[in-house]
This record gives C-alpha cells, structure tokens and sequence, in this order.
C-alpha cells in the first residue's frame, strides 16, 4: 500500500481494487461472524489492523474503521434476514459500507438530526440531508440515521441500510483539505422508499446502538492515526540517521533525536491506552471514558508527531515529494470525524461526574 498511498491523493481517485483485496484478506471481514462470511476477530485484532493498514495507507484504514462499525452494529442488531442479505458483502469487502449520522445543522448535537422517516405499509420514507460522511459518493450502502418520532430526541432516531442505487437518492463530493480518496460528501435522501425489513434493530433505538458503536469506532480511529504518525517517525528516523549538517548525522543531535523521543513516548503511551480500552470491550467491562480519551488524544498527538517530522525533515518535508504533508492533512481530519475533541472531553466529564451534571 505504502507506495502508492500518496498517489490516490494526487489523482483523487478511491482504490477500490485495493479495498476489494483488503476485503479478500479478512481486513474488512473483523468485527462480522464466521456464519456470514466473517472473521469473528476481537476488537484488539481490529486495533491492531487499523494501526498496521495506516502505516501503509491512512486511507485505505478506513477500511477498517467503517466495517468494523457497520459490521458490528448489524451483526449485534440487524435481523437474521438483513444479516443474510448483506453481511457477506461486506465481509469480503465487494461492496463498501458508509455510515451516515451528522447532517448540516446536527453534527456534535447528532441527536438534533431532521432526516425523517415515515412508516407507509411495508416501506419506510426517507427524506434528509446527511453530510460530511465518509464514501459517500462510493458505498454502495449506508446505514442511514432518522427520525421516526420527531417529538423525541435520541428516543426517536432509527438506523436504516440504504443502498444508494435506489430512486431518490443522491450523493455530493466534498473538497476536504485531506482524505481526498475517501471522497466525503453528503447523502440527499429525497423521499427515498427502503423496504421496512430494511430497518436495523428497533424503531427509535437506534441512537443508543450506534452510540455504543462508536465506542469501538473512536479507539480505532485513534489507533489508525497513531499508526500514521509512527510511520512518518520511522521515516524521519532513518533520514537523520544519513542527513548531516555540521560534519555529523542530524541523529546526532539532541536538538533532533529529543523531539523524535517525545513524540515516540507519547504515541506510545496513547497507543497502549487504546489496546487497553479494546481489551475492556472485548470483555464487556465499561470503556465509554477511555474510548473517548483514545479518540481525543489519538489524532492530536499524531498531528503534532506528524507536525515535527515534516520539520526535522526540513524543506523536503514540506513538500509533495514526502508523504509527511499528506498525512498530517488526513489526520486532522479526525480531530472532528467521529466526534470533536470537546465531545470526547464532554463525554469525560459525564463519566467522571455523573449524567446529573452533564451540559446537554
Ligand atoms: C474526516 C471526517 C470524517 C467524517 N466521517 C463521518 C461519517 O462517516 N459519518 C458521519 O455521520 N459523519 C462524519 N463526519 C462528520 C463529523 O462527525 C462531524 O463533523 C462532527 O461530529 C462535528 O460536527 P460539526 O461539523 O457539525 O461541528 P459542530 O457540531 O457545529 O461543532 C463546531 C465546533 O464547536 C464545538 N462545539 C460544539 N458544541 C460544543 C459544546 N457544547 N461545547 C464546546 N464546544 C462545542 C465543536 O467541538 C467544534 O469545534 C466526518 C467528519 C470529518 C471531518
């Protein structure tokens, strides 16, 4: 992957043929069971592919991330039907798997979200704007968040498998700064008919399953950023060790090799922290806090790692020539994705504090 990885970048094209062969690898296949085409891996070996296919390609790690979440949730709350229907397909990567939450005016307040969806005789009607979702304009299915009780908030919200072949729907590619492959956009869901059996596990609890998801999602994205970061020290380490300046290798200097150990350490430190809150979810012991600081301190300390690499690499750093730029670029990213920075430490406080003094 490492070789090609700034290339989709460059061209802006998604490398289907690549997710496809992660797919025949099992990468895409974790988080599913045996009995439907998957892997039945625990949430550790997820970790631990997310890390290892982002030192390769950020990119192509979302492969992971989005169906390991999409895979789980139907795999916990789906029916036997829809699990038949579409898992193996997304087990072996031949499709690919969005999940659609956020819209234009719910992105931190998720549960603030217009997409409505009405009940008509064996269908559901979904009308909405959803945005900034991953693959968007590449999956072949999203599973799409509604409203199907306005008078309620998280109560009334709903998960539903869209396939975007179908009438009425239409997809917008984003220009984002980073994550140029993944072509983020908006899902426009414009009285969109999905059969009822479509609907993923039971009308309006589909906030409380998706958030518990998330929990999953956010310690893997933290472990994919700090994968990209450890790949960019790795390079930088062996730069310094051939660049000289002053008649001795830059290595040599603690002005360089000090930067390198701290961002080193705390990626290191973070990154033990994630395996150690993927250990407690696979064994169904409370992890809702360490996810949220796996996934605020994650992409932070892979931007300012990243940040230092593209420094100690001097000019050539700051250019197109190494991947450093572009990964810093794809990582900030997720700063946001997956939930901001004062998300996660919201999420903190209400674990630390009790839901009594929470500010939502
Ligand atoms: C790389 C990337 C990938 C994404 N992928 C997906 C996807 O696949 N599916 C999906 O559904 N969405 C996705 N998103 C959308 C993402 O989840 C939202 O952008 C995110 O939740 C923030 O919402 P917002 O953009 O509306 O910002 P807002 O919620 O408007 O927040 C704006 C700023 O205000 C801060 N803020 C908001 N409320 C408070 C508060 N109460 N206290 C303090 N600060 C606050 C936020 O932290 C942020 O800094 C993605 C976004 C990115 C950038």
């Amino acid at each position: 992957m490492l070789p090609n990885y700034t290339r989709w970048d460059r061209e802006g094209i998604f490398p289907r043929q690549m997710w496809h062969r992660l797919g025949q690898l099992g990468v895409t296949a974790l988080r599913v069971d045996e009995a439907h085409g998957g892997v039945e891996a625990d949430a550790v070996t997820a970790g631990i592919a997310a890390e290892e296919v982002a030192r390769g390609d950020f990119n192509l790690a979302y492969s992971v991330i989005l169906h390991s979440l999409v895979g789980e949730i139907l795999n916990q709350h789906a029916s036997d039907h829809l699990k038949r229907e579409w898992l193996p397909a997304l087990a072996n990567g031949t499709k690919v798997f969005a999940i659609a939450v956020t819209e234009p005016s719910a992105g931190s307040d998720a549960a603030a979200m217009q997409t409505r969806a009405v009940r008509d005789g064996d269908s559901y009607v979904l009308t909405g704007e959803k945005s900034g979702i991953s693959a968007a304009t590449v999956a072949e299915v999203a599973l799409v968040f509604a409203k199907t009780d306005r008078s309620k908030g998280a109560k009334g919200i709903s998960a539903f498998l869209v396939p975007t072949g179908l009438s009425g729907v239409r997809t917008e590619v984003y220009q984002d700064m980073g994550t140029v492959p993944i072509a983020r956009g908006s899902i426009v869901l414009d009285s969109v008919r999905v059969p009822a059996k479509y609907l993923v596990g039971a009308e309006n609890r589909g906030f409380y399953e998706v958030m518990n998801g998330f929990d999953l999602s956010r310690i893997l994205i933290a472990l994919q950023c700090i994968g990209a970061a450890l790949q960019s020290l790795d390079e930088t380490m062996a730069f310094v060790k051939v660049r000289h300046t002053f008649g001795h290798p830059l290595a040599k200097y603690q002005g360089v090799s000090f930067p390198i150990a701290e961002h080193y350490t705390k990626l290191q430190m973070v990154r033990w922290h994630c395996y150690r809150a993927l250990w407690l979810r696979d064994r169904s012991l409370p992890h809702t806090m360490e996810a949220a600081m796996a996934k605020w301190m994650g992409p932070k300390t892979a931007v300012e790692a990243i940040h230092q690499c593209i420094l100690l690499n001097g000019h050539a750093g700051y250019t197109k020539d190494l991947p450093h730029e572009q990964r810093l670029r794809d990582v900030i990213g997720l700063e946001i994705g997956d939930g901001t920075a004062q998300t996660q430490q919201m999420i903190i406080a209400r674990e630390l504090f009790g839901r009594a003094y929470k500010s939502y």
